[in-house]
């Protein structure tokens, strides 16, 4: 059984907490991202879910059983860190036989998992060269083979593609997905890049300062962040914020933006929760989820910026707190010092307690 369930998980440096009780169950199977910025606890809870690290408080099990006391060559994980561990005076074909030679396997039972792994991950024509030789891309490559090749039941990967070139880590991306397909192995894979956990992982724990912020699947945490961080972390550009206060208008309630007298339109489902409640909010929505209109029922702003970035444009607007950014068509017309109208669609708008940073109740979709 692989399913791993983290209960009540604490890391503790000395005085500096760098794991705040973590619960979290990943099971059977599934491919788990670990997303967050740098320094945010991610490593930490993967290198006590191997064995590396001792938890200060709390417990991991895998499946019924208490990992406490268990040493790492004993959890059957397998690990792939950020810098390969490759012995660079073997070739391609001996490294990646190393892990069942050394766990005793026949020689023909050998020989056919490294072909099979050598196929998979596009390693064949390589088998006979050194390992000295070859790049950094292939060299990963080989890493991730060695480990995947004694097929752990659970398999942990630790930055594996943040020292690749960026149009291999895409090839990588599709790869690895594949690769946990076929074993079917409980993946769990440490990363800062959420485009990498958005197109890989099954569900995405979001950390941040030690602390979980959200477990969901992709889809969840892009469409439904459960606070500011997760709303700016997922998503590039991240959400757009704007500061202000729920108020009545004659169309309907709306949140007063503050300067200049804009105003935001709120969809109804969120005007029952919002009206009357005190204290400011931020009004939220997705760059990729508004309009540019010439006027109109939106937020008025003047163009800061227009970004080219090959297939669609970001279009910058406003200023400050009011600071926007809307990602259009290529043809759509948005010139630098021209006010806009920004039009958000109204299904995708979410606000959020200014204070707490928590999502406001009724403020779901999708
Ligand atoms: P990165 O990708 O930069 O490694 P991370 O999210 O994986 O980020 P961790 O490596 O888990 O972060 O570190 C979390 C915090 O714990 C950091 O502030 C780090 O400095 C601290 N930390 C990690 N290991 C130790 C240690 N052995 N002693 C003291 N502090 C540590």
């Amino acid at each position: 059984m692989s399913e791993i369930h983290l209960r009540s998980l604490v890391k503790k440096f000395g005085n500096f907490t760098a794991l705040k009780s973590m619960d979290l169950r990943i099971g059977d199977g599934e491919f788990m991202a670990l997303l967050g910025p740098s320094g945010c606890g991610k490593s930490t809870t993967m290198n006590m879910i191997a064995g590396m690290e001792v938890p200060t408080e709390g417990n991991i099990l895998f499946g019924e059983r208490d990992m406490a006391g268990v040493p790492m060559g004993r959890r059957g994980v397998g690990f792939v860190f950020q810098n390969y561990a490759i012995f660079t005076h073997m070739t391609v074909r001996q490294n990646l036989a190393y892990g069942p030679k050394m766990h005793g396997r026949p020689p023909a039972e050998i020989d056919k998992r490294v072909g099979a792994i050598a196929e998979l991950l596009q390693l064949t024509p390589l088998l006979d060269r050194r390992a000295a030789g070859l790049s950094v891309n292939i060299l990963q490559r080989v890493a991730i083979g060695r480990s995947a090749i004694l097929e752990p039941a659970i398999f942990l990967l630790d930055e594996p593609l943040s020292n690749v070139d960026a149009a291999f880590r895409a090839v990588m991306r599709t790869e690895l997905k594949h690769l946990q397909r076929q074993f079917r192995q409980t993946m769990v894979y440490v990363t800062h890049d959420q485009l990498e956990a958005m197109t890989m992982a099954d569900r995405i724990a979001v950390m941040d300062h030690g602390v979980l912020q959200q477990v969901g699947t992709p889809i969840e945490v892009y469409n439904n962040p459960a606070n500011v961080f997760v709303a700016k972390f997922i998503g590039s550009p991240g959400m757009n914020l704007l500061p202000g206060r729920p108020a009545e208008s004659d169309r309907g309630l709306v949140v007063d933006l503050g300067p200049l007298g804009v105003t935001a339109p709120l969809p109804d489902r969120l005007a029952s929760t919002l009206r009357g409640r005190p204290g400011e909010v931020l009004f939220g929505f997705r760059p990729e989820q508004a309009m540019l209109a010439a006027e109109g029922r939106g937020i008025a702003a003047p163009v800061t910026a227009v970004e080219r970035i090959g297939a669609r444009t970001i279009v910058h607007l406003g200023q400050g707190e009011m600071a926007m950014k809307v990602v259009v068509e290529n043809d759509q017309h948005a010139s630098f010092g021209a006010s806009a109208t920004v039009v958000p669609n109204m299904e995708a708008v979410r606000v959020f307690d200014r204070v707490s940073g928590a999502a406001i109740a009724g403020s779901t979709y999708g």
